[in-house]
């Protein structure tokens, strides 16, 4: 049977009060998320099927990012979003967010050959890495990218001689410690060297047209955007007295896109307000908040070991699924994540509702959550309990998979690292703009 889904989608009182009905489009994309992944799953018969068929699938709705675009525009009017493309190149959700008129921060040649290849000007395009590979630079000055970013003397030799006409940004060091992924133990330039990166810059008769910063992924204190502004217009002021003609201020990403994003933006607006007058161009690069909620992923169960302590005299379960950590959990890792597993299907095996000690108590049962590899490392983190008999055949989802999932997963163990997306859209202004 299958359980009533109670995906908790984001609480979007914004669905409210754009599309003007009450709460909308939450309702509608929970209802389509559900019917498309009962549909996929009840088509499957792990007992007959090819290789491939029963393995872990997305559904992603690209109506939630529709409507966090809106969130955004309403409380960030200021900042120009351009999508961090390493946080999930999707290919839809690129081409959503390309209809909807965003930029793009690319890391890399093929983020940007990408991005170029859905029709985007090459001036939506800020390749936003401190330190970048030789022959991608070439490739972005022939490509007509011209916006990047640096924090370092070398990177600014290695500008000059492989795309002297960029336009570049200095990238200055964050108090990033309140947030989930520190960055500036890698990027971002003190305080105490931007005067001289400044003055090399000009030397080299290099452009300087901006400052950029990133507050940490998963930020959580907004007073790392309030000195992070101050710090960006003191670099600012260093900049203009050296002659250079700055325009541009980048805010990076760090945004959730939970409701902590409101205070966020309130610190940042106020922040904007106050150091950078309206003729300086904002643009920000938020990843994580476009498109943690938009994905959730089904997995099925591929085998379950019966745990019994004699001591206590209790009973658990260790079940595998199709997907860990090497895979699309490469979010617990890499990102931090603690996926919370909820059961799509059970009941797949009768056998088990006999063996179940206590079966017919109300009593919740205990399971732990591993992935399909060889590694102990490959596991869903605590122990979860619940009221269903949960065994071989039958499916868990996870939502919030989103963000630093697929695209940091590894082939290793000869597992598939790309998974299968189904698309739905609880939005109708997404819709059109995708000729759905
Ligand atoms: N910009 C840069 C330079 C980054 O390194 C990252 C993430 O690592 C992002 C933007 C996106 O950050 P987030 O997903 O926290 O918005």
């Amino acid at each position: 049977h299958y359980k009533d889904l109670d995906l908790q989608s984001v609480d979007n009182s914004l669905g409210k009060e754009v599309t003007g009905a009450d709460n909308h489009g939450a309702a509608l994309s929970r209802q389509l998320i559900g019917q498309a992944f009962k549909s996929r799953v009840s088509a499957i018969d792990s007992d007959t099927c090819d290789a491939g068929e029963d393995d872990a699938f997305f559904v992603a709705d690209l109506g939630e990012v529709y409507r966090q675009h809106l969130r955004w525009k309403k409380n960030l009017a200021r900042v120009k979003p351009h999508y961090a493309v390493k946080c999930n190149p999707d290919p839809q959700v690129l081409r959503l967010m390309a209809e909807l008129g965003m930029g793009f921060d690319c890391a890399s040649m093929n983020e940007i050959e990408s991005v170029l290849k859905l029709g985007v000007a090459p001036t939506r395009i800020i390749y936003a890495q401190p330190c970048k590979t030789k022959a991608y630079v070439r490739y972005a000055a022939n490509a007509g990218v011209k916006q990047m970013t640096f924090d370092n003397l070398d990177e600014l030799y290695k500008v000059k001689q492989l795309s002297p006409d960029a336009e570049l940004y200095l990238r200055i060091l964050t108090d990033d410690s309140a947030s989930l992924c520190q960055l500036s133990n890698k990027f971002g330039a003190s305080m105490n060297d931007t005067r001289d990166l400044l003055e090399l810059a000009k030397k080299l008769e290099l452009n300087v047209v901006g400052v950029a910063f990133h507050v940490g992924s998963g930020a959580s204190d907004p007073s790392a955007f309030t000195k992070a502004v101050r710090d960006a217009r003191f670099v600012f002021d260093q900049a203009e007295d050296l002659g250079f003609a700055m325009h541009t201020l980048d805010v990076g990403g760090g945004f959730t896109g939970d409701a902590s994003f409101e205070d966020m933006s309130a610190a940042l607006s106020s922040a904007l307000d106050d150091y950078f007058p309206p003729h300086i161009r904002i643009i920000g690069e938020p990843g994580r908040y476009y498109v943690s909620d938009a994905f959730t992923i089904a997995c099925s169960i591929i085998g379950r070991r019966t745990v019994t302590d004699a001591t206590l005299g209790t009973t658990s379960y260790m079940l595998y699924m199709n997907d860990g950590v090497y895979g699309n959990f490469s979010c617990i890792p890499f990102d931090h994540q603690n996926p919370i597993p909820q059961v799509l299907k059970s009941g797949s095996n009768v056998l088990y509702n006999t063996h179940r000690p206590g079966y017919d108590s109300p009593s919740m049962t205990e399971y732990s959550i591993w992935g399909p590899t060889c590694d102990g490392i490959d596991k869903i983190p605590d122990t979860h309990l619940f009221a269903e008999v949960l065994g071989m055949g039958d499916w868990l989802y996870f939502e919030h998979m989103g963000a630093y999932t697929k695209c940091s997963a590894t082939p290793f163990n000869g597992f598939p690292s790309a998974h299968d997306t189904v698309y739905v859209c609880s939005e109708p202004g997404a819709a059109a703009l995708m000729g759905l």
